[in-house]
């Protein structure tokens, strides 16, 4: 795994702290573009468009960055969208697929921006809202593959999407409100394995043939990222080779040439991100304890391990010159007051502590996590124990450095508190 950490010399390493300081999220905008360019490189039949999910990373200037390359955007919420916006991009190339009917729709609808829906309930109230326009709908196909419950997006035991025996009603509400269904959408998180991608790709394309007008299929998320030895990246090109097949045989089964949508957001930012931090403490806990070292980021900074138990890569930046080459084994936590706040989790269970082996580390080293470009800035906790949002540093391609978030002041933080009367038409 060391070649993520490749982005971050040394130097660099000790260059952003004395800048920016630590913690710090640190981007590698030659990764950022290699993805983007395999992404945008996914083999297909037809038509083909790629969407950036901007909840893994929703930087404005990596939107600006990846809007640039070509790229479309997956929005999980009203909010995001505006947010897209706010970062110039053009409103048709923003699709939003939310948990939520958005507040602002009707503002986000009138910018160009699309909508896929993704319950019954939303579609109706599309339909009262929109009536005989084209939409999409979001189908559970009915399998799913995420490595646990939390991440697991599609089948029985999850909300998202229409469950795929009640498209029977889909069609029901399309005809009362004229609309035209021309995008079926199905995001199951599938993982990295090619046979799982297949039966996805043919499950959806089983629903497509329930709807004559459909034009695109889109599949969703959920590339792999190996961010730890035992996890496997998805080969693009291996998936993309059997979609297009499938699509093809489709076209001669059917006389239709669908154009073929996906939206990645792990695969395109995951391992262009580092959070740097300082360590800021070692404490022992005796012979049968351990040895914990204690940093200046925690779980407010990452949460993907408190949530889940994911374990990301870990480097020791060294302050001093030499390093002694003796290894100890460390459970290595975050300074939120919660016993939860760690960073060497038994795999997969966010409980448990594992402790792992490092070369000797002394308080002011610094510590780096690593793939931590997905669902990591974007998924931090809001100001927990009143840490500040932390700062993100770029490395250009040109190999400059820019800063694309200043740290949060304490100021900023407390600035929408208030003390104001709330009037009400008839108090009690
Ligand atoms: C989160 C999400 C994605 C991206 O999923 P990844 O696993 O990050 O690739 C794509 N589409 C939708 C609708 C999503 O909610």
């Amino acid at each position: 795994m060391d070649n993520v950490f490749d982005f971050l010399t040394k130097k660099r390493a000790f260059q952003v702290k004395e800048t920016v300081g630590t913690p710090v999220y640190i981007y590698d905008e030659k990764g950022l573009r290699r993805a983007a360019e395999e992404v945008l490189h996914f083999p297909h039949a037809f038509g083909y468009r790629a969407r950036y999910a901007m909840k893994a990373n929703s930087n404005a200037y990596i939107l600006r960055l990846f809007n640039n390359l070509g790229l479309h955007f997956d929005a999980s919420s009203g909010y995001e969208a505006e947010r897209a916006l706010l970062a110039r991009i053009e409103g048709k190339k923003i699709q939003i697929t939310a948990q939520e009917y958005p507040a602002n729709l009707k503002d986000l609808i009138q910018q160009g921006v699309l909508f896929n829906a993704s319950s019954c309930r939303q579609l109706e109230r599309y339909g009262k809202d929109f009536p005989g326009s084209a939409v999409s709908v979001r189908i559970n196909p009915g399998i799913g593959s995420g490595h646990n419950n939390r991440t697991n997006v599609g089948g029985l035991s999850s909300s998202f999407g229409i469950w795929h025996e009640w498209i029977p009603n889909v069609r029901v509400i399309a005809e009362k409100y004229g609309l035209k269904i021309t995008k079926l959408h199905t995001h199951i998180g599938s993982g990295s394995d090619p046979k799982t991608w297949q039966r996805v790709v043919d499950m959806s394309l089983q629903a497509v043939r329930e709807f004559p007008d459909v034009k695109t299929l889109n599949l969703g998320g959920g590339y792999k990222v190996a961010r730890n030895p035992a996890e496997k990246t998805t080969d693009l090109q291996v998936i993309g080779q059997s979609v297009k097949e499938a699509f093809k045989a489709f076209y001669t089964e059917t006389g239709r040439k669908l154009d073929l949508e996906i939206e990645p957001g792990t695969y395109l930012v995951a391992a262009s991100g580092i959070l740097l931090a300082q360590v800021m403490d070692k404490i022992p806990t005796g012979k049968e304890g351990y040895t914990f070292l204690k940093l200046d980021t925690g779980m407010n900074d990452l949460t993907r391990t408190t949530l889940y138990g994911s374990v990301h890569p870990v480097k020791v930046y060294p302050a001093g010159e030499k390093k002694l080459e003796k290894k100890e084994k460390v459970v290595i936590v975050g300074h939120c007051c919660e016993s939860g706040d760690i960073f060497t989790p038994a795999p997969g269970d966010p409980e448990g502590i594992q402790p792992l082996e490092l070369p000797e580390v002394q308080v002011g080293d610094l510590l780096a996590l690593g793939v931590a470009g997905a669902y990591c800035a974007s998924m931090s906790l809001t100001n927990y124990n009143s840490f500040p949002q932390i700062p993100e540093v770029l490395i250009t391609s040109d190999g400059n450095m820019k800063l694309l978030r200043k740290r949060q002041t304490v100021q900023n933080m407390v600035a929408l508190e208030c003390d104001k009367e709330l009037r009400v038409e008839s108090g009690e």
